[in-house]
């Protein structure tokens, strides 16, 4: 780190600047009234790649239907990806059931509290078990996400490999009051020192920053792949037709879709395009409103039964776009 504020002096100042500013200023998300680690790792799960709006929107219908880690172990898997449709990143649903089940199953429903033992469960790395540990248990250990890494890189001036920026959040880590402390970070990350246009004149550690502002970008070579997809929506009589993926497909298994087809259905201008990435690759994705060609098979599922079934969070999207599903919130940030 920059010697900016290599001092212990310099690391007190910033940890008080910082969660002082938390205090005044954190948002006020549901999970933050808990430090029930149920709910502490639930949030930490669907934050993993997803926006805040979208997970309000399940958080709260998920410890509806889950109350406890009893009943999200004992529920159908087909219950459970229903209830996350719509966060994507299917396969954290899935290791979400498997460690409820390792939970009750060998930990008598307990969670265990150390961030070593956490990351024994299925889908907990690095980051998931340091940020339960910290805010449902107090443990002194740092958390480094997207966010906390830029704002690290930012202090110090300068990129830092991963090893280094565990180094550097351990180092910074306000061990009174480690779980806000690690939730201030990431929370400075998301609102103040976003990734375009960061707000230093209103930023708590501004007198300990080395960068003050955006860092040099690097030159990394754009990798994205582009592809065009088409898409029949077929609706009558206040149903929509679906299909399902493959239960051996190597993404979102058994999700519902709406059919893909690769020959644009009579002369259609599309009713409506859209753009959807997936890890390297960015789709045109262009939706014709049709009669679902003869050999298609999938299945009529009624309109107001969307919301239980497991969609992929592209067929999510252009129902929503198509009018046939509420919209989401918006908010402007990510956490
Ligand atoms: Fe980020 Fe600006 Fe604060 Fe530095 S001063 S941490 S760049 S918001």
């Amino acid at each position: 780190m920059a010697s900016r504020v290599e001092t212990n002096i310099g690391r007190q100042q910033f940890r008080k600047s910082l969660l002082a500013w938390y205090d005044l200023h954190r948002r006020d998300l549901p999970w933050r009234t808990s430090r029930d680690p149920y709910r502490v790792w639930l949030s930490e799960i669907m934050l993993q790649q997803t926006r805040v709006a979208a997970v309000i929107e399940h958080y709260h219908e998920f410890l509806r239907r889950f109350p406890t880690i009893e009943k999200l172990a004992s529920a159908r898997e087909p219950s459970v990806l229903a209830a996350w449709s719509g966060l994507g990143y299917y396969r954290r649903a899935r290791m979400l059931h498997a460690a409820a089940k390792v939970v009750v199953r060998e930990h008598g429903g307990k969670f265990p509290s150390s961030a070593e033992q956490l990351r024994a469960l299925p889908g907990i790395g690095r980051y998931t078990s340091s940020a339960i540990a910290s805010i449902a248990f107090d443990e002194s250990v740092p958390v480094v996400d997207g966010n906390v890494e830029r704002v690290l890189q930012r202090v110090a001036g300068k990129r830092l490999s991963e090893e280094q920026l565990w180094q550097a959040a351990g180092r910074f880590l306000d061990h009174s009051r480690p779980g806000d402390f690690n939730q201030a970070m990431m929370e400075l990350g998301a609102i103040v020192c976003t990734p375009r246009a960061p707000q230093c004149l209103t930023c708590p550690v501004v007198a300990q920053c080395a960068t003050r502002g955006e860092l040099a970008a690097t030159n990394r070579p754009a990798s994205q792949k582009k592809r065009e997809i088409h898409y029949v929506l077929d609706c009558r009589d206040g149903k929509v037709l679906l299909v399902r993926r493959p239960l051996d497909a190597s993404l979102m298994a058994g999700m519902w879709e709406l059919p893909e087809v690769s020959v644009i259905p009579g002369n259609h201008n599309p009713s409506f395009t859209l753009r959807h990435s997936i890890t390297v690759t960015d789709y045109a994705v262009k939706v014709f409103r049709a009669a679902v060609p003869p050999e298609c098979r999938g299945k009529w599922i009624p309109e107001d039964r969307l919301r239980r079934v497991a969609l992929t969070g592209l067929a999510r999207k252009i129902l929503r776009k198509a009018g046939v599903l509420p919209p989401t919130l918006k908010i402007s940030h990510e956490r």
